[in-house]
């Protein structure tokens, strides 16, 4: 009987002992350093200029000297003639929902692993994505990028799918709900689906009265031309929905530009002239869209593979997840027939001048935190943007609209948040894939150190319990996040 009974308490205190194994995260990684020098490097700043050797002096998060070396040069220095740049800025990401499972800490490390040092977060789903990040990478020091965040998304009774969205039901109430937004600890304003143009414009109105950025999408029921948002989501706006009552009408809206000519698309740019508009295309959410035709191909592919089983067999799945039950055979073909006109949209758009934005709508399906940004550049390249133009616009011209002096640049005082590569990447994207290390807020990441931490997070999510619970909870968040219209 005694034996029995130890052998039971033995098994209880074993599966205890599982389960506390099994949920332990992989050890925080250190920064290499915080106070240092990057020697002898060639110094880019996209569209502005280019030092060819200089010492970068780093201290207390900042860029704290840079030294012209002349003919000097520094045989010991690690990071000889490597190329600096500033770090890369997604202006349109979500964050993973609060959860047991350390997401924050992990897509933090896939961020700086890609170079992006800083998101804006363009909506938490439930509420506790940006709240989870800041404190995982500010208060207890995990490494990951800047958040910019515009919390809550902001929309009509009804029309919004996320749970997390303060309801604009009057225009009068929209001083309240940038208050709101602000005691959240908003950086933005997220104008989302449900609104009309009086709403909208009321929204502008008080979130620039608070000194807050506006991004969002052209409210549905309109097109470019007569909405109020100043930084346009998705090309949202260029296209006339073919059938506005149809239960697809989200997906015409984003996707369905068959009628889209190049009548329409000069309109476009002309409109977003007078209008002063901001477009943030995240074309590679469109592109990534086409994952679904060979689902299973997809799942393959590095840049699902670098993601936890709880995207691939949950989150994203074409049956429990977000997409479930949305997609039709002819969207397919729909989509690919939008993809070369949103791209000649992009490239009129930047001839013509009219500010951009790299966003890649991060957490949408096979859209991975950080690679996905280094496709985004390839799609503007693709569209015929010049390379230091895309990295100005990666870097400089979107960290004008961060309210954080200097980000983006290269110069004393400047957040040191800096890219070293190996070789020129405003020459070939394919040099993105020299990087060899990631200075965030003054931080020195050595990209191996990010590599092997990225490894020990995606071993963490494959032991047996963490899988097993992460792909269930992920299912049942998926579900709870969708309010039913
Ligand atoms: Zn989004």
């Amino acid at each position: 009987m005694k034996a029995i009974l130890v052998a039971i308490f033995a098994l209880f205190i074993g599966i205890i002992g599982y389960t506390v194994w099994s949920f332990a995260p992989p050890p925080m990684l250190a920064a290499a350093s915080d106070e240092f020098a990057l020697t002898d490097v060639r110094v880019i700043e996209p569209m502005l200029g280019k030092t060819e050797s200089a010492s970068i002096l780093i201290a207390r998060g900042k860029i704290a000297r840079i030294e012209e070396m002349g003919t000097a040069t520094d045989p010991d220095s690690p990071y000889r003639d490597h190329f600096v740049l500033p770090g890369l800025i997604n202006a349109h990401v979500h964050l993973p929902n609060q959860t047991p499972l350390h997401l924050s800490e992990f897509v933090g490390l896939l961020y700086l692993r890609h170079g992006v040092t800083t998101v804006r977060v363009a909506g938490d789903t439930d509420g506790t994505g940006s709240q989870a990040a800041i404190k995982a990478f500010t208060e207890a020091g995990h490494p990951g990028p800047r958040i910019n965040s515009c919390r809550a998304f902001v929309g009509g009774a009804g029309k919004s799918i996320w749970a997390n969205t303060l309801v604009l039901e009057r225009p009068e109430q929209a001083a309240g709900i940038i208050n709101q937004l602000k005691a959240q600890g908003a950086n933005c304003v997220k104008a989302y689906d449900g609104l009309d143009a009086a709403r909208t414009r009321a929204l502008v109105a008080a979130a620039q009265n608070a000194g807050l950025p506006v991004i969002g999408h052209v409210p549905a029921d309109l097109l470019l031309e007569s909405s109020p948002v100043p930084n346009v989501q998705h090309l949202l706006g260029t296209a006339k929905p073919v059938d506005p009552g149809s239960a697809n009408l989200q997906f015409q809206r984003f996707h369905d530009w068959r009628q889209v000519d190049e009548a329409r698309l000069a309109q476009v740019v002309q409109i977003s002239a007078t209008n002063a508009i901001t477009h943030t295309p995240t074309l590679s959410a469109a592109k990534n869209f086409l994952n679904f035709e060979d689902f299973e191909k997809a799942r393959e592919s590095p840049a699902a593979l670098m993601m936890p089983r709880l995207f691939t067999d949950a989150a994203w799945h074409p049956a429990a997840g977000v997409m479930s039950g949305n997609i039709s055979a002819t969207d397919f073909e729909t989509v690919r027939d939008g993809l070369p006109k949103k791209l000649s949209l992009v490239l009129k758009l930047h001839e013509a001048g009219i500010p951009l934005m790299l966003g890649t709508d991060d957490l949408l399906p096979f859209t991975t935190p950080g690679i996905s940004l280094w496709q985004e550049m390839r799609l503007f390249a693709e569209a015929g943007i010049p390379l230091p133009e895309i990295w100005a616009y990666g870097t400089r011209r979107a960290g004008n609209d961060f309210s954080v002096p200097w980000l983006g640049y290269i110069r004393e005082g400047a957040p040191a948040d800096l890219l070293v590569f190996e070789k020129d990447p405003t020459q070939d994207l394919a040099n993105l894939g020299t990087l060899r290390a990631v200075v965030r807020d003054g931080k020195l990441y050595p990209v191996e150190d990010l590599d092997q931490a990225i490894e020990a997070y995606q071993a963490y999510y494959k032991r047996p319990l963490v899988d097993f619970v992460s792909v269930n909870l992920t299912k049942r968040i998926v579900a709870k996040s969708a309010t039913v219209e």
